[in-house]
C-alpha cells in the first residue's frame, strides 16, 4: 500500500489541494494507496508552532511520495527569517534527502496568447529544467560579512563536490533518454573554476550515455537562448544559482504561474509541488488555477508510481478541458467560459475519467 502525504500549506493550497485530490481517486482502483493529510508552513506555525511541525516529519519519514501546495502569507511574514514558513518546505525538502528538482515548461496551444514571446517562437516547446538544489554558492561556506581594514566585505563561496556532480549529471541524462534524448548543462566555466569542475565531470558522465547529445552553454548565453529558441531545448541541466534564475524565466513562457508543476527528487520518495507561492492576494475565492497542482500528481503517477501512461492522461485531460473553452481568471479570455478553481477540478476530473473508461 503506497502511503502518500499531502501538505496542503497556506492560502490557495488547501483549495488547490482538494482538486489534486480529486483527481488521485480516479486511479483509487488501479493502485492501492492511503492518504495522510498534515500541516506544513504557517499553518503548522499556528496549530502546532512549527513550520515543519514533527506530526509532519514523521509522516513524510514514511511517505512513498508527496504533494505539496504552498506554504506562506502576510500573517507570518513579521516572524524572523528562521521561523517563517517557508522553513517548512526547505525542512521538508532536507528530510527527504531530495537534490534535484524537475521544472517542465509545458506550452498549451490552446493559451499561447497569455504567452510573453510570439506564437512563432513558442511553438512546439517542451523544456525540462533539471536543477541541483542541495550544492553551489547557497549553502557553500565560509560565507558572511566581515570587517577587513575598516572596510566590510561580504562572500559567499561557489562549492560543488564531485559526488553532487555527477549525481544530477546523471539524473539529467536519464531524464533526456526518456524524452528526446538532448541534453544542455549550463555553466560558466570561462569565469569559474567549480564551473569548469562541473563540465568536466558533466563531460566525463556523457560517456555512459552516447544515445544523448550533450551540449554545454554558458548561463548568460542560456538566459538568452530561452527567449529565442526556446524549442530547441529538451532538457536543459543546472546548477543551483543558474537553475533558479533561468526556470523562473522559462516559467513565464506559459503565460501563469497556475499552470505549472514541479518535482523533486533524489531521496527514499520525491516531492510534487505547484511552482507558485500561496498566492494570499486570491485566497478563498475561488480564482486559483488548479492545472499546475493537478499536473504534479501526473508528474508523481509518472515518476514515483512508473505510470507515464496515466501522468499523459491527465495532461490530456487538461488540454480536453481547455478545448471545452473553460478558464479560471487567470487565464481567462473572451469567449471563453469562466470557471472557479473547484469547477475546474471537476472538468478535469470528468474528462480524466472518461479518458480512464
Ligand atoms: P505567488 O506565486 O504566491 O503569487 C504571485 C502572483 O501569481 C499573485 O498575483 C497570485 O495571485 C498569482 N498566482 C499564483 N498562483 C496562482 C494560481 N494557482 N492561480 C492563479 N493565480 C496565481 O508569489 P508571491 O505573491 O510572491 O508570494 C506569496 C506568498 O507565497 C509569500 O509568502 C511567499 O513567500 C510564498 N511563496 C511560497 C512558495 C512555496 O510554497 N513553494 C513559493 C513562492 C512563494
Amino acid at each position: 500500500m503506497a502511503e502518500i502525504l499531502l501538505t496542503a500549506g497556506d492560502g490557495i493550497g488547501p483549495e488547490i489541494m482538494e482538486q489534486a485530490k480529486r483527481i488521485l481517486h480516479c486511479f483509487a482502483k488501479d493502485i492501492a494507496f492511503t492518504l495522510t493529510e498534515r500541516l506544513i508552513g504557517g499553518a503548522g506555525i499556528d496549530a502546532a508552532g512549527s513550520p515543519f511541525p514533527t506530526d509532519t516529519q514523521k509522516a513524510a519519514a514514511h511517505a512513498d511520495a508527496v504533494l505539496f501546495g504552498a506554504v506562506g502569507g502576510p500573517k507570518w511574514d513579521n516572524l524572523p527569517l528562521a521561523d517563517r514558513p517557508e522553513k517548512g518546505i526547505l525542512g521538508i525538502r532536507k528530510a527527504l534527502g531530495l537534490y534535484a528538482n524537475l521544472r517542465p515548461t509545458i506550452l498549451w496551444p490552446q493559451l499561447t496568447t497569455f504567452s510573453p514571446l510570439k506564437q512563432e517562437r513558442i511553438a512546439g516547446v517542451d523544456l525540462l529544467i533539471m536543477r541541483e538544489l542541495t550544492g553551489d554558492i547557497y549553502f557553500g561556506e565560509p560565507r558572511g560579512i566581515r570587517t577587513e581594514n575598516g572596510q566590510r566585505i561580504a562572500h559567499n563561496t561557489m562549492v560543488y563536490s564531485e559526488e553532487e556532480i555527477r549525481r544530477i549529471a546523471i539524473a539529467g541524462f536519464e531524464a533526456a533518454r526518456k524524452r528526446r534524448k538532448k541534453l544542455c548543462s549550463v555553466d560558466k566555466s570561462n569565469v569559474l573554476e567549480t564551473m569548469r569542475f562541473w563540465r568536466e565531470i558533466v563531460t566525463d558522465i556523457h560517456k555512459d550515455y552516447p544515445d544523448v547529445t550533450l551540449e554545454h552553454m554558458y548561463v548568460d548565453h542560456a538566459a538568452m537562448q530561452i527567449i529565442l529558441r526556446p524549442a530547441a531545448f529538451d532538457v536543459m541541466l543546472t546548477p543551483n544559482m543558474f537553475g533558479d534564475i533561468l526556470s523562473d524565466e522559462a516559467a513565464v513562457l506559459a503565460g501563469s504561474l497556475g499552470l505549472l508543476p514541479s518535482a523533486s527528487i533524489g531521496g527514499k520518495s520525491a516531492l510534487y509541488e505547484p511552482i507558485h507561492g500561496s498566492a494570499p492576494d486570491i485566497a478563498g475565492q475561488g480564482l486559483a488555477n488548479p492545472i499546475g497542482m493537478i499536473l504534479c500528481v501526473g508528474m508523481m503517477l509518472g515518476h514515483s508510481f512508473n505510470k507515464p501512461a496515466w501522468e499523459q492522461a491527465i495532461r490530456a485531460a487538461v488540454g480536453d478541458v481547455l478545448d471545452q473553452g473553460l478558464r479560471t481568471a487567470d487565464i481567462m479570455s473572451d469567449g471563453m467560459q469562466r470557471a472557479t478553481t473547484d469547477q475546474m477540478g471537476s472538468a478535469i476530473e470528468t474528462a480524466l475519467r472518461k479518458r480512464l473508461g
